[in-house]
């Protein structure tokens, strides 16, 4: 059912709402934005665009997610990532500087945020000139929910954008049915545990253009067959490990009995350390700490070997 009364609250030059997703491989950004973009053609009656871009999950690659929005009837005819925000979301603040996930943000966009810093620390990471911060600890909601981390940040930016509630859960609970109770506990934790500040304009923080890394590509720089040059435009010097940061689940070696379930669940593991079948621990180089690991370690009569400061 489409919600006619439905109005975008910010549109670009061009007719767009622009939403940015910025997490690693395994965060679910993809099906964040999949399902941001579904609610918003199917529900609310909005066309626009969708792309996704990324590596190995099983690398903790940095992965992005663009969504763009717009009222039915505006031309559609760009593709690829966004490159400038109205609103952003970052699964990790230690991917702002790398990232410089600043760079483009439009005047007043709204950036959500997983951190346990207040908005002030955010902003001076993301050079915001002007706009909103809202951060929360989506990682310890996600834990203490049995949900994903993905969860609380698109509630906090389907909130943000206006669609209701009520119609928000009802899709969540749709969709994934074995799942319904976990998540909806963690869209309600996220709309309740907030911290915003909205900011004036600051000169501090100039308005900045975007920039690409590969620059654009197209009919000019093509070559014959329309190959794309794999010299020029390889990723291969990406990094890769940007999951190394150090927040990581502790592990008690003598409560562990090697059962190897953590195995089953990492999308990254290498962040788990297997010597000759043995578990010796995490490697905080690869571990993204998703602490999904720590959720299915199984209580041995010496403990849990694998815990959080969340659980
Ligand atoms: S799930 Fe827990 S007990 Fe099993 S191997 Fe992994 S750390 Fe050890
Ligand atoms: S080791 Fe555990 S916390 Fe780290 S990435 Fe794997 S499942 Fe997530």
């Amino acid at each position: 059912m489409v919600a006619a009364s439905y109005r975008l609250p910010v549109k670009d030059e061009l007719g767009f709402c622009n939403v940015f997703l910025s997490a690693l491989g395994g965060d679910g950004a993809n099906m964040a934005g999949k399902l941001l973009f579904k609610i918003g053609c199917k529900m609310f009656g909005l066309d626009g665009g969708f792309d996704a871009r990324y590596g190995s999950e099983k690398k903790g690659t940095a992965t992005d997610v663009s969504v763009r929005f717009c009222e039915v009837g505006t031309p559609v005819r760009q593709s690829g990532p966004t490159r400038r925000p109205n609103y952003l979301v970052v699964f990790h603040d230690d991917l702002i500087t790398p990232l410089d996930l600043g760079r483009g943000l439009h005047d007043g966009a709204v950036c959500i945020v997983n951190t346990i810093q207040p908005p002030s620390e955010i902003r001076k990471l993301l050079r915001l000139h002007s706009g909103k911060i809202i951060c929360l600890d989506a990682t310890k909601i996600a834990v203490q929910t049995r949900s994903r981390l993905n969860m609380p940040l698109v509630g906090v930016l389907c909130h943000e954008i206006g669609f209701p509630d009520e119609q928000i859960t009802k899709v969540i609970a749709d969709q994934w049915p074995k799942a319904a109770e976990a998540n909806l506990a963690a869209y309600a934790a996220a709309i309740e545990h907030l911290e915003t500040e909205t900011f004036d304009a600051d000169d501090r923080f100039p308005l900045t253009e975007p920039t690409s890394i590969y620059g654009p590509i197209g009919w000019r720089n093509m070559l014959n067959g329309g190959t794309i040059d794999a010299i020029k435009f390889t990723t291969i010097n990406r990094d890769n490990r940007i999951a190394g940061r150090g927040h990581v689940p502790k592990f008690d070696a003598a409560a562990c009995n090697s059962c190897g379930i953590c195995l089953t669940v990492c999308s990254d593991p290498g962040g788990l350390l297997w010597r000759q079948g043995r578990m010796e621990g995490i490697d905080p180089l690869f571990c993204k700490g998703c602490m999904r690991c720590v959720e299915v370690c199984p209580e041995t009569k010496k403990g849990k070997a694998l815990t959080t400061d969340y659980a």
